[in-house]
């Protein structure tokens, strides 16, 4: 080989080499995830963005979006609106809570009052909001279940007021889904277009990763693991269930979704995930779903023209879809 040749030769194989680093690099740039998780709302908060490390700072932005979300919406935060409305009777006026107020006294009138944000005093009296939750004897019931009715809220001028000084509300079946619906707002103002954001268990799957779907698991109730796994693009994901908070009084589980119309835990069913494309329903609807049980929950998402796909666990562990896709799911 000539030295001319020699020289080609190298001059081409170190540009061969140099593609193949530079690819690599890219393709494991691309591949990385920048993941950061808060404790907000009382529960661990995740986003997940497929890109390099600048992307950091988009994500802390969303992940103190929800933080202003419990700054609003929490009960255990003393200044929050909602707990000054609830301690005092300070009427609402911030729009933003207002508006979800608003929105979760729409759920309850499809529902019939099966999802009511003022069963507050309930779970107070079953102890879900300290730590020794028990079963409180008929008479106390029947005496927290006055003090509950969304119909006692007033929603007028842009302030919400009650009726009953003893009515006090709590969004815990609704807040987080609109959180997740805002940090992913702040997510796509910011260019992100692609995320994984997931609230305590309430989801968002947002666009792709490295150009596949997000692959999504729901909790099996009953057992450690999975019940079964899908890919997911755009859609939030809401979760509820018998085992988030609950405790076992002889022998009978008893956990934190009320029925307001019977003041104890809705026995229909044990877990229910909606999959939608907006959170806040997605989630309220799951709350309300787990209340109204398989055959009124199908009616419920019949008439208000819902297109939500739904997962319905009963306590004998049949599994009952609503345009859930075929084979999407393998218990
Ligand atoms: P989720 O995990 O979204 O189903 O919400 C459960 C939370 O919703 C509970 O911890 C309570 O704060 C609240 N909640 C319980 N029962 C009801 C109900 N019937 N309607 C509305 N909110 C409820
Ligand atoms: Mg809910």
């Amino acid at each position: 080989m000539s030295w001319i040749k020699k020289i080609a030769f190298l001059i081409v194989l170190t540009g061969l080499m140099g593609g193949v680093f530079f690819g690599f690099f890219f393709h494991r740039r691309e591949a990385r995830i920048q993941k950061e998780s808060w404790f907000v709302m009382g529960t661990i908060c995740t986003i997940q963005v497929p890109g390099p490390p600048e992307l950091r700072a988009v994500i802390a932005r969303a992940l103190a979006r929800l933080e202003e979300c419990d700054r609003k919406f929490s009960i255990f935060i003393p200044t929050s609106p909602v707990a000054c409305f609830n301690r005092s009777g300070q009427a609402i006026d911030d729009p933003e809570v207002v508006a979800l107020i608003a929105k979760a006294c729409e759920v309850s009138s499809l529902t019939e009052g099966a999802f009511d944000i003022t069963v507050y005093p309930l779970l107070e009296l079953w102890g879900f909001y300290g730590e020794n939750p028990r079963r409180p004897r008929r008479e106390e019931i029947e005496l927290a279940q006055k003090k509950v009715g969304w119909r006692n809220l007033v929603i007028t001028n842009g302030q919400v007021t009650k009726k009953n000084a003893a009515v006090q509300i709590d969004l815990g079946a609704i807040a987080k889904g609109y959180a997740l619906d805002e940090a992913r707002k702040v997510l796509l103002a910011s260019g992100v277009s692609n995320a994984l954001i997931n609230v305590g268990g309430d989801i968002y799957a947002l666009g792709k990763r490295n150009q596949q779907p997000w692959k999504i698991g729901i909790r099996h109730p009953r057992r450690a693991g999975l019940l079964g796994t899908w890919e997911q693009t755009g859609r939030a994901v809401s979760t509820s269930g018998d085992y988030e908070q609950f405790f076992i009084q002889d022998g009978v589980r008893y956990h934190h979704i009320i029925d307001p119309r019977t003041g104890y835990p809705a026995t229909n069913l044990v877990s229910v995930t909606v999959v939608g494309e907006d959170a806040t329903l997605s989630d309220a609807y799951a709350t309300a779903l787990f209340v109204l049980g398989p055959e009124k929950g199908r009616q419920l998402l019949l008439e208000a023209g819902s297109k939500a796909k739904v997962l319905m666990v009963t306590s004998s562990g049949r599994i009952i879809p609503f345009r859930w896709p075929e084979g999407r799911l393998r218990p």
